[in-house]
This record gives structure tokens, C-alpha cells and sequence, in this order.
């Protein structure tokens, strides 16, 4: 396909295209103004390195022969680029001789329980009220303290006939004094530490100190410097002419007009002879070298264009460009069409709001 049309290439094309072959000649009497508008579609995905170095630990005696290993600086350290820059990767190495197992400093990996401060119980409270007396008169002789209350009012019971179900009192030992259900205690049985006022610690179970977690209960850490390469795709495009041909045009080219291709791998490869000379500045700056860009894949197409105005016909622009069987030509409104097309609309939208105002 023609490196860019020939003026004479691009009428004759038009003729044909509105039913008049043979009077390209002709066209360019009448007035035709043709305007290059060569398009280009470069995508690039570079890959990005970034080298990190860090302090790493892990609890015990933990294995990291498997792991590669780098001397002296990161950053010095060979690695090589991925095959593919679209794809994401990491390598993790391991700076040679600072791997190193040693105590954790807790003790032989158990830490004093934070829970119940190492004591191994914790308080708890005594049970609720006592669901019969609701803790209001569990006993009617020592109202469930064990002595005999002063402010007592009532003469003692021994002799009284004391309220129906009475028992024996725990606290007093009294007989027919205390309420039934909690027996003088003016409370149900704590079902959690039953009534002692403390229970076994839950976190602990009893033992006072818990694992230590850093250490994972080994008493032992080993620590290395860690080195990390990870390898990032990032994609630009770049499209021109700016601003873009129409939508249809844009569509139409892209599945018939025949693009010319290359591809290059390496930053600093020269450009394809045959890229038009209008894109080689754009193509050039975004392919200038990125700061950690250690890998490339760029794609460039580009297809020559034309636009075609007439003054024979105002109401049309035609696009040229080169398809698989010669050149295409795909007539668009013109600006000036749109606008006037725009405007009857209007007008009829406008026509028909009056009518319903008058209807
Ligand atoms: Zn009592
Ligand atoms: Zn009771
Ligand atoms: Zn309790
Ligand atoms: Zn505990
Ligand atoms: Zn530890």
C-alpha cells in the first residue's frame, strides 16, 4: 500500500465514489481541498523495577536456604527482566550471610498472661438475686449475714410460726427460718465461680503466662535482611491526529483500512523508516526511556488518511484511506449539514410544543 496518497489517487477515488469515475481531474478544477490527517495508535508497556531491602523476622528456626541470595547492595544485584513486561512479578532474596537465629528475650517463649496479670484466676461476681425473695429477707433471723440483725423488729422466730416452705438456714443453721430456693444466701449459686468470688482464668487456664507470639512459643527469632525486585507493567497510548476523526471514520479504519505494523522490544531502537514523518516526534517522546523501565513492548500502527472538501458539495466531507482492496472513501456529514440538521430539529421540536400549548 502507497506510503501517503497522491492528490490525483485521493480525487480519482471520490469521482468513483459519487457515481463520476474518470473525473478526478475534474474535482480539483471545481475545488477540492484535501487535508493529511495521518493516524497513529502506539501502545507501550514497559516493565518498571523497583528493589527494596528490608528487616525481616520469623518466629523460630526458620528455613530460608530456599531462597536466593544477592552480596553487597541490591541494587548491584543482576536480575533479569521479564520476558513478558505485561506481567507483574517479585523476587524475594535473601542478603547473603545476615540470616541468623537468636533468642526471642521472653521466657523460653511463654509471656506473663496480660489477662489476669499472671495470677491464673480472675474475680468474679456472686450470683444474681435470688429469683423467690429477690435477695430481700432470705432469712428471717439473720437475713442472711449469719447474725442476728439488731433493727429486728419482730420477736424471734423460734417460737413464731415462720412463712410457709421455710428451711434451714446455711448462714444462721436456724431451722424454718431461710427462703427455700437459695437457703439464706439472698442469691442464686454463681454458675461461674459458684459463689468463691473468683474463677479459673480463660485465657491462661490457670497457668499464668500464655505463648509468646513473636517467638511462636520457640523462644527463638531468626532475623535477615530481605531484598525484594518486583517487576510492574505500565501501559501509554498515544492517538493521533488530535482532535480524533470522526467516531465512524475512527471505526471503519480500524476494521478495514490497512495499517502498517512494528513492534520493538529494546529503548533506543530506532523508529521504523517508514512511520509518516508527522508522527515521529510524538512517537518518539513516548518512547524516551522511564526512570526503572528494564523491559519493552511497543506496538505502533499507522494508516494514511485524508480528508476531502468540496465545494460542489457542502453538505459532505470524504475520508480516504487504503483498505485491503484499494482506497475506501467513507463520505461524513460536514459540519455544516450537522448544524443545519441540528437546527431543524430544533425547529421541530419547538413546532411541536406549540401545538400541544394549542391543543
Ligand atoms: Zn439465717
Ligand atoms: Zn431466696
Ligand atoms: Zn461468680
Ligand atoms: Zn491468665
Ligand atoms: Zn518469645
Amino acid at each position: 500500500m502507497a506510503e501517503s496518497l497522491s492528490q490525483d489517487e485521493v480525487l480519482e477515488a471520490v469521482a468513483r465514489h459519487i457515481g463520476r469515475p474518470g473525473q478526478g481531474p475534474r474535482l480539483r478544477r471545481t475545488g477540492a481541498d484535501i487535508t493529511r490527517l495521518p493516524m497513529l495508535d502506539l501502545r507501550v508497556v514497559r516493565s518498571v523495577e523497583t528493589r527494596t531491602t528490608r528487616a525481616e523476622t520469623r518466629p523460630g528456626r526458620y528455613d530460608i536456604s530456599g531462597l536466593p541470595t544477592f552480596e553487597g547492595k541490591l541494587r548491584d544485584h543482576p536480575v533479569e527482566p521479564p520476558r513478558n513486561p505485561a506481567r507483574s512479578g517479585r523476587l524475594e532474596l535473601v542478603l547473603s550471610g545476615s540470616a541468623r537465629t537468636v533468642d526471642c528475650g521472653c521466657d523460653e517463649g511463654r509471656q506473663p498472661c496480660a489477662r489476669c496479670r499472671a495470677r491464673g484466676t480472675l474475680d468474679c461476681d456472686i450470683g444474681p438475686s435470688c429469683p423467690v425473695c429477690k435477695g430481700v429477707e432470705p432469712c428471717t433471723w439473720c437475713d442472711g449475714t449469719g447474725e442476728r440483725r439488731k433493727d429486728r423488729a419482730t420477736s424471734g422466730p423460734a417460737g413464731e410460726k415462720g412463712p410457709s416452705g421455710r428451711t434451714t438456714c446455711l448462714k444462721c443453721r436456724r431451722a424454718r427460718t431461710a427462703c427455700p430456693q437459695c437457703r439464706g444466701r439472698g442469691t442464686e449459686q454463681c454458675r461461674r465461680c459458684e459463689d468463691t468470688g473468683f474463677r479459673v482464668c480463660p485465657v491462661c487456664a490457670g497457668e499464668r503466662s500464655t505463648k509468646h507470639a513473636p517467638c511462636d512459643g520457640t523462644g527463638l527469632i531468626t532475623r535477615w535482611t530481605a531484598g525484594s525486585v518486583g517487576h510492574a507493567p505500565e501501559r501509554s497510548t498515544t492517538r493521533l491526529p488530535d482532535p480524533a476523526p470522526p467516531l465512524r471514520v475512527r471505526q471503519q479504519a480500524g476494521r478495514t483500512g490497512a495499517w502498517q505494523r512494528a513492534t520493538l522490544t529494546r529503548a533506543g531502537e530506532p523508529l521504523p523508516d517508514a512511520l509518516d514523518p508527522a508522527h515521529v516526534k510524538a512517537v518518539a517522546s513516548a518512547l524516551e526511556s522511564r526512570p526503572g523501565e528494564v523491559a519493552r513492548q511497543v506496538d505502533i500502527g499507522w494508516l494514511p488518511l485524508v480528508s476531502v472538501a468540496m465545494t460542489d458539495d457542502p453538505d459532505h466531507v470524504f475520508y480516504v484511506f487504503p483498505g485491503s482492496g484499494g482506497l475506501e472513501v467513507l463520505p461524513v456529514w460536514s459540519r455544516r449539514r450537522s448544524l443545519r440538521a441540528a437546527a431543524v430539529v430544533a425547529a421541530v421540536v419547538v413546532l411541536l410544543l406549540l401545538v400541544a400549548a394549542l391543543v
